[in-house]
């Protein structure tokens, strides 16, 4: 028989979100009848935009005509794609060659880790989107989990104490470094400053940061960075990776980025766009041409309007959550809650209780899935993550019993 992939062996626990899903199936068993509002999982839930929808399907129309079908195109995406994307939101910062179409940001990140494979030092934001981690220790670069976490992975936590930008002098030479901005879960947003912190690091100590700019869109004040390209000194340090599925709505179109510099390079000075356009090509065939038609279609002027207004509906709902747990009766409980309008996620610490206790009793009480920080890594512990992808009607029917917990 062949041996397990050893990656596989190391990678411990239920991933998050099944976990989340059993303790809701549980609840239902008991509760057959009760009606649960969903806040947990960061999944859209807004129509596409009219616009965007009907330039694809008239863009599928027309493949089934002979002078507009197309087959496989380029694996690195539609020039003019790849050229809107860095007009659009990088002006001046990157060019159209060094944006690479993907089937989305997670799927990204999976192939960024055989482009460092198993031989490199990784640090993590802690709490953090789940995949950085996982994926390096399926692919072997994270070691053991010893139970306080992967031998291999050094966590910097990102706490209210340090207004959740992390002590980066922990962080060891050689080192991938994963950031993520706004934060999923914790919702904060790094400051130019402090990019420009990150990046004088990574640039000291031969570090790649792998910037994940997902939520850029839901960035309101307009002093804080949507690019870690805005910072100097990024473009020989950093990746990009960014999505349409959180602004646009493209969780089930999928239609994704990266940005690799052609500055950027490893050690023995082979520049990291040469290996990402071999990986891209090799390992990937393109994304949908439908989809990329979409994000064409989100890139127009109507487009924008589009997406902005979608988003600007996800926020005011983040309001309206935000204000409750601001209640008085959270307020009893110690509750201290973190929302600056500039993402999709409230973050909220119950001092002294566990996340998954705190995910039980709203659960039990008010009938409203969250998600336990704890999930996204020990520095999340005492945290819930409430997400505001729902309908409005649906976020204020669990905000109106979550002011009664
Ligand atoms: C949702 C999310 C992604 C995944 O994006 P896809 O393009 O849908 O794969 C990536 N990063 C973060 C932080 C996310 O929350």
């Amino acid at each position: 028989m062949i041996n397990r992939n050893s990656g596989f062996e190391n990678l411990t626990a239920g991933y998050l979100f099944p976990e989340v899903a059993r303790r809701r199936r549980e609840y239902l068993a008991s509760h057959p009848d009760a009606k649960i509002i969903s806040l947990g999982i960061g999944n859209t839930t807004e129509p596409l935009p009219e616009y965007i929808a009907k330039k694809m399907s008239d863009y599928v129309m027309g493949l089934a005509t002979k002078e507009g079908y197309s087959g496989y195109g380029d694996e690195q995406g539609l020039t003019q794609l790849r050229e809107k994307i860095a007009q659009v939101f990088y002006p001046g910062l990157v060019s159209g060659d060094e944006v690479f179409i993907s089937d989305g940001a997670k799927c990204d990140i999976a192939r960024i880790q055989t482009l460092f494979g198993a031989n490199v030092k990784v640090a993590v934001q802690d709490p953090a989107y789940p995949v950085y981690v996982d994926g390096s220790v399926i692919v072997g670069a994270a070691g053991k989990n010893n139970g306080s976490g992967y031998e291999g992975i050094t966590y910097m936590p990102c706490v209210p104490e340090n207004n959740f930008f992390p002590d980066l002098s922990k962080i060891e030479k050689n080192s991938i470094i994963y950031f993520c901005s706004p934060n999923n879960p914790t919702g904060a947003v790094s400051t130019k400053d402090d990019l420009k912190k990150l990046v004088d690091f990574a640039n000291a100590n031969d570090c790649i940061i792998v910037f994940d700019a997902a939520y850029r869109e839901f960035i309101r004040d307009e002093k804080l960075p949507k690019s870690i390209f805005e910072i100097e000194g990024s473009r020989t340090c950093a990746i990009e990776i960014n999505s349409f599925s959180k602004p646009a709505g493209f969780t089930g179109v999928r239609l994704g980025w990266s940005v690799v510099p052609k500055e950027l390079k490893f050690a023995d000075g082979t520049p990291v766009h040469q290996d990402w356009n071999r990986v891209m090509t090799t390992l990937f065939n393109g994304a949908s041409n439908i989809a990329q038609h979409g994000g064409l279609a989100c890139l127009d002027k109507e487009g924008l309007a589009a997406m902005k207004s979608v988003i600007d509906y996800y926020l005011e709902n983040a309001a309206i959550i935000k204000k409750t747990f601001e209640g008085e009766n959270f307020k009893k409980l110690g509750a201290e809650v973190y929302f600056t309008g500039n993402s999709p996620y409230v973050w909220v610490k119950f001092p002294g209780k566990k996340s998954w206790d705190m995910f039980d009793s709203i659960l039990d009480k008010c009938r409203v899935v969250t998600t336990p920080g704890s999930g996204f890594g020990p520095g999340g512990e005492s945290f819930i993550r409430i997400s505001a992808f729902g309908h409005k009607e649906d976020v204020q029917e669990a905000c109106k019993r979550l002011a009664s917990f």
